[in-house]
């Protein structure tokens, strides 16, 4: 796989983590979600996560300014060296230019944008069926990928919970911002010729199965 970043774009629900999750695996590149910093720090209750909290109730985006931060200070991390998948960043054109600057900063060329499309009405019973593992962070669906036990990690045990942003009001803002804001990265890719579209109303296990192909002769 020659470039050094990947970044998964795509609206909430798209499945962006669980195919970052598996690429991450399957290269032992580190997986950055900008979402998992920022409630991680809201959880902790630190400056940044009472930034960001109101914001991220309701559904909008947090400054630029806060995301790129965070973003700038885990990418020079060692074990971005040998290459890493953003997921979930950029979510703007300004985001987007920021990565531009840090990677030509680095020397790096440009990177790989996986886009994954899928319809809105799949996205809806995605974000409300979404159940994660407090644990080990496992993605399950209660409609299309249920928990053996409900509630409970098929993996480690561990209890499943709902994130509070996947309840009906906050994801239809969260699917305006996405509309408004992150869908025009789609042509700024485009327009560098670095996109790759991925048909993402196919289960997570086949969409998987040809993004590593396609990495794999990339
Ligand atoms: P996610 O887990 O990617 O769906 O993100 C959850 C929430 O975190 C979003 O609805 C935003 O409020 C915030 N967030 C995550 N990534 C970004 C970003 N790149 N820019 C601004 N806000 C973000």
């Amino acid at each position: 796989m020659r470039a050094h970043a990947l970044i998964f774009l795509g609206a909430p629900g798209a499945g962006k983590g669980t195919q970052a999750r598996e690429v991450a695996k399957c290269y032992g590149i580190p997986q950055i979600s900008t979402g998992d910093m920022l409630r991680d720090a809201v959880q902790r209750q630190t400056a940044l996560g009472l930034a960001a909290k109101a914001r991220m109730e309701s559904g909008k985006l947090v400054p630029d300014d806060v995301v790129d931060g965070i973003v700038e200070e885990r990418i020079n991390r060692p074990d971005c060296k040998s290459g890493f998948i953003l997921d979930g960043f950029p979510r703007t054109i300004s985001q987007a230019q920021f990565v531009d600057r840090i990677l030509a900063a680095k020397g790096e060329g440009r990177p790989l944008v996986l886009d994954i499309e899928v319809t809105e009405e799949l996205l809806l019973k995605r974000l409300t069926g979404r159940r994660t593992c407090s644990v080990c962070g496992e993605i399950y669906n209660v409609h299309f990928n249920p928990p053996k036990v409900e509630g409970t990690c098929d993996k480690d045990g561990g209890k499943l919970f709902q994130r509070a942003d996947d309840n009906e009001a906050t994801i239809r803002q969260r699917l305006e911002a996405y509309h408004r804001q992150t869908s025009p990265l789609i042509e700024y890719y485009r327009g560098q010729g670095v996109l790759l579209a991925l048909d993402g109303d196919r289960d997570p296990e086949a969409i998987a199965k040809g993004l590593l192909d396609y990495l794999s002769k990339a």
